[in-house]
């Protein structure tokens, strides 16, 4: 059973500034005997590890540059090289942007050492352990990428921060689980594209995903409205808000 598992925990699930109790973007993805973690915002180290030990995780994926989803990247270096990790080196891979402003902010002792950074791009494939991954391109702050993850003809479609997006669509073509983020409100919406929950409905309906998982609401935002306006657009799927800590069986 474990060599064809599927699963997503929302480790946070919370925005560029969050609720009481959330902790920023991170998910803890495990296919097969692989361990995954999908950014890695405020908070997301320690509560990752409830979870699983951070030295664990086979690879650390960063979808853009943005503080909510990459900062707790630097609580990784003092654990990899000072604390429980070291001796091993965690491997991340990230668009272009990401370790040049982490390393402006962190220590330069050790980083390379227990940080192993590696660049992909829009429509890069790679295989990491039992997982396949296929990165696109999506509009929010140059670079940002979303993500598809398959193992056992099951596919998991990260949309990472993003407008809604033909190139969105496309990845998530056929998903089981889209974790898509949305909200309905204007104060935050202006400062980088995002999604309402009516788009994030619409992109789920296009791509035929099953489940749709809403994610990185803001704090002024309803989280009512947002789910009435994108269980509209997408009646076909199950659409639910994500919660911190369940882990979700893709397919
Ligand atoms: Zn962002």
């Amino acid at each position: 059973m474990s060599g064809d598992r599927l699963t997503v925990t929302p480790i946070g699930v919370g925005a560029a500034y969050a609720r009481t109790g959330e902790v920023q973007s991170s998910y803890l993805v495990r296919a097969g005997r692989t361990t995954l973690c999908l950014d890695l915002g405020a908070g997301a180290l320690n509560a990752l590890q409830a979870h699983v030990a951070p030295h664990d995780v086979d690879v650390y994926v960063i979808s853009h540059r943005h503080p909510d989803h990459c900062v707790d990247v630097l609580p990784l270096h003092v654990y990899m090289y000072w604390g429980p990790g070291r001796g091993s080196r965690a491997r991340l891979i990230t668009p272009h942007g990401v370790q040049e402003r982490l390393r402006a902010l962190g220590s330069d002792t050790g980083w390379d050492e227990a940080l192993g950074f590696e660049l992909v791009g829009d429509g890069d494939l790679l295989q990491v352990g039992d997982a396949q991954l296929r990165f696109a391109a999506v509009p929010h702050v140059d670079e940002t990428l979303a993500v598809r993850i398959e193992r056992a003809g099951r596919a998991l479609v990260y949309g990472a921060d993003c407008a809604a997006s033909d190139a969105l669509v496309a990845l998530a073509a056929g998903a089981d689980v889209l974790v898509a983020e949305c909200g309905d409100g204007p104060v935050p919406n202006a400062l980088s594209p995002h999604m309402s929950g009516g788009e994030a409905g619409e992109i789920a309906r296009r791509a035929g995903v099953r489940h749709l998982l809403l994610t990185h609401c803001f704090p002024e935002h309803d989280r009512d409205a947002t789910l009435a306006l994108a269980r509209d657009a997408c009646p076909s799927a199950v659409v639910e808000w994500a919660v911190q800590g369940r882990e979700y069986i893709v397919g």
